[in-house]
């Protein structure tokens, strides 16, 4: 069927792996030059030494690809470039890293390069491979920026209904599902965000994420942020987030998707 014309090498990170006829796998990838990518990696099943043993979630990957006009490309070759062994040892680091992949994977749209997100994206899994910071911090951070690159920004500066900016010394009222502070005479919001919080929030956005993710966090506050941000993210992507397991294993029982008071 495929010819072996016009193969290309590309960084890459698989973000889902299913498993097609007797043999094969369907791969998506992430990657900074093509976007995301599905490729069928034939034989995938049958020969571990055809790709090397490198066809695993959370690793950066050097493939050999070749893209046609059909939706589906072809996958010719995998290496592992760098492992995170003490992410894939970890529980609380797999889960978040699973979920953060998921949303990447849902938010960007086929063969629609991003390269600053695939940079963002190496880098929260080194950032949970160091263990340097709390991961569902880093998974929380990584969401906002990469929603913030999507256009899905959480409006954190100024009241959504009638405009007015809180000082950015004091706390305010956010509303994660309709995304935006909600002042005090417009009736308040469910979710407090202190200043400090409000602060670290607004950092996430931009490309100083990991910072603020890396910053110590209390539990409360982490408490508070992961119901604000998980909340919002469920009402921005289309489909029913928790049922479809994305965030559901990063996020502690118990939780019914109303946000805490
Ligand atoms: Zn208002």
């Amino acid at each position: 069927m495929s010819t072996r014309a016009k193969s290309e090498h590309a960084d890459a990170i698989l973000v889902r792996s299913v498993d097609y006829g007797e043999a094969d796998r369907i791969l998506t990838l992430l990657t900074p030059t093509l976007g995301k990518v599905s490729v069928l990696a034939r034989g995938a099943r049958r020969s571990k030494r055809r790709f090397a043993g490198a066809l695993e979630p959370f690793a950066l990957l050097d493939v050999e690809l070749s893209l046609g006009r059909s939706e589906l490309g072809s996958l010719w070759g995998a290496q592992v470039k760098r492992a995170f062994p003490a992410l894939l040892r970890d529980l609380a680091r797999l889960s978040v890293a699973g979920a953060a992949l998921e949303l990447v994977r849902e938010l960007l749209p086929e063969r629609s390069p991003d390269a600053t997100l695939f940079e963002h994206t190496v880098h929260m899994l080194q950032a949970l491979e160091s263990g340097q910071a709390e991961p569902m911090g880093v998974f929380l951070a990584f969401c906002v920026r990469v929603l913030a690159l999507s256009g899905f920004a959480p409006q954190l500066t100024a009241c959504g209904v009638c405009g007015k900016q809180p000082s950015a010394a004091r706390s305010a009222d956010f509303d994660p599902v309709r995304g935006c502070l909600v002042c005090q005479s417009c009736g308040g919001a469910p979710v407090r965000l202190s200043a400090a919080l409000r602060a670290r929030l607004q950092q996430a956005l931009g490309p100083k994420w990991l910072a603020s993710a890396l910053l110590p966090w209390s539990t409360p506050e982490l408490a508070l942020a992961e119901t604000a941000i998980t909340t919002f993210i469920e009402h921005r992507i289309d489909r029913p987030v928790g049922k479809s397991g994305l965030l559901s294993s990063a996020r502690r029982p118990p939780e019914s998707g109303t946000p805490a008071s």
